[in-house]
């Protein structure tokens, strides 16, 4: 089988942009063009039309984990018991919540103002738990939420199931204000609706990068870049570049689409309108009927630095398989068309990189498997950050806390493989 994203490989025609070469000089380099790089080029031309602005992208832009994700563009992340238990959980809490919520609104500014035809739908978002052991966790999302001033409903079962069309959860929790999208269309619109001043390489990991002087030199397969400013979108390929190494680590993600629901199947589903499922479990399943009417799930998240490969693809596939059948058993033959992988970026403490690293290069990155909304905005601060343009929201970012440290590998790979272990055992049930 082949890694393949449903998402990308239904999005269309991709704009193709040329390769890096030679030695060139930029105002600006913006290194990744997935959401955060795509929102930091967007906002330097906004605020210097006339700078030159270089985004560099090792791959294809939009076609990382800005491309491969779920598509939820998430407004209320699932709080943990740290928002309950402390003030300054409270605090932190509400600190990216807070950003999320700004970043939804900037990214649905963007559909509306460039018409991006990306299959967004405000419906919300619904944490939701089969096994009685997660109903503590859904009721304490409920009051955390309702402490919060966020608006949200529990679900029982009978509502459950009327609304998704599957017998299968026993409980959950309805919160406003995110959207469901089709995220490799979102992003294709995105890096197609930049001004063109945005000069776009593709195909050109940057493999080296170095403060020097009063700005800073990328060395690329085929040339060098000398910027003065450099912003860092790479999210969890930032220790590759040597960048908070000590912080931030990756998680590798797989998913699977399947073909559009059958007649008989949506006369099963009851005809349900769009939905998505979050687990109340970090490692429980990801779950959405897609407007195209088809069904994704995400029920795999694990420590391999080094990837999925193409043999564990298919097991993981087979999982996927598993979990859609226990939802929709009357679901016909295969149906899966799409399986893939994806990167998310990590921190101990779930925290956001947001910084200056040295006096011309900044990162902004890590947000766990919420980068829709929290990359679109934070690529747009990481900015104002960088060319001193102060606001409340500024302010907000400035004041998270910063990623914990990590210990080196490999001592990291034994405490990460056993930590994952522990939470797949804990999620099981909502697999
Ligand atoms: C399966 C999966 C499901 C997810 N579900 C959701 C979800 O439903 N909702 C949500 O909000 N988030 C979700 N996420 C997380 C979300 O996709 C990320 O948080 C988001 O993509 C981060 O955006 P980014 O631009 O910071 O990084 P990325 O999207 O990772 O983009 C970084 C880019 O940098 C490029 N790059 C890396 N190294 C170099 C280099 N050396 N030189 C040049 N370019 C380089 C990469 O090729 C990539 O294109 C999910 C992720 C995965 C994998």
């Amino acid at each position: 089988m082949e890694d393949i994203c449903g998402w990308v490989a239904l999005a269309g025609n991709y704009t193709s942009h040329p390769t890096f070469k030679g030695a060139q000089t930029t105002d600006w380099a913006i290194i990744g063009g997935g959401f955060t790089g795509l929102a930091a080029a967007r906002r330097i031309a906004n605020l210097d039309p006339n700078a030159r602005i270089i985004l560099i992208e090792g791959k294809r832009v939009g076609q990382g984990a800005t491309g491969r994700n779920s598509g939820f563009v998430v407004a209320n992340e699932s709080p943990g018991h740290a928002a309950l238990s402390s003030a300054s959980g409270r605090a932190g809490y509400a600190a990216l919540n807070a950003l999320d919520h700004a970043g939804v609104a900037a990214t649905k500014r963007l559909v509306e103002s460039h018409k991006i035809n990306c299959q967004w739908e405000d419906t919300g978002s619904i944490h939701a738990a089969t096994s009685s052991k997660n109903f503590g966790t859904l009721r304490h999302h409920a009051q955390a939420f309702a402490d919060m001033g966020i608006n949200a409903t529990l679900l029982d079962e009978a509502a459950l199931q009327k609304r998704l069309g599957t017998a299968h959860y026993k409980l959950g929790v309805l919160s406003t204000g995110g959207a469901l999208v089709q995220p490799a269309m979102l992003a294709k619109g995105l890096a197609d609706s930049l001004p063109e001043q945005v000069e776009i390489y593709e195909n050109s990991p940057v493999l080296k990068l170095v403060q020097d002087g009063d700005g800073a030199v990328l060395t690329l397969k085929d040339g060098t870049l000398r910027a003065n400013k450099v912003i860092v979108g790479v999210n969890a390929f930032m220790p590759r570049l040597g960048i908070q190494a000590d912080r931030v680590f990756p998680l590798a993600l797989t998913a699977s689409l399947t073909r559009p629901l059958s007649k008989a199947e949506e006369d099963q589903i009851g005809h349900a309108a769009s939905w998505g499922v979050l687990s109340p479990q970090s490692l429980g399943a990801t779950m959405r009927l897609t407007k195209d009417r088809r069904i994704l799930i995400r029920n795999t998240a694990e420590y391999r630095p080094s990837g999925i490969d193409l043999p564990t693809l298919a097991q993981r596939r087979g999982l996927h398989y598993q979990g859609l059948k226990k939802r929709f058993p009357w679901l016909a033959g295969d149906a899966i068309d799409y399986t893939w992988s994806g990167n998310i970026c990590v921190s101990a403490n779930s925290k956001p990189v947001f910084r200056k690293l040295s006096n011309n290069i900044f990162a902004a990155g890590c947000y766990n498997a919420s980068g829709v909304a929290r990359g679109t905005i934070m690529g747009r601060l990481i900015v104002d950050l960088a060319m001193d343009v102060p606001s409340t929201l500024l302010d907000t970012a400035n004041s998270l806390p910063k990623p914990s440290w990590i210990p080196p590998r490999p001592l990291f790979d034994i405490a990460a493989k056993t930590r994952m272990a522990f939470e797949r055992a804990k999620g099981k049930s909502e697999c």
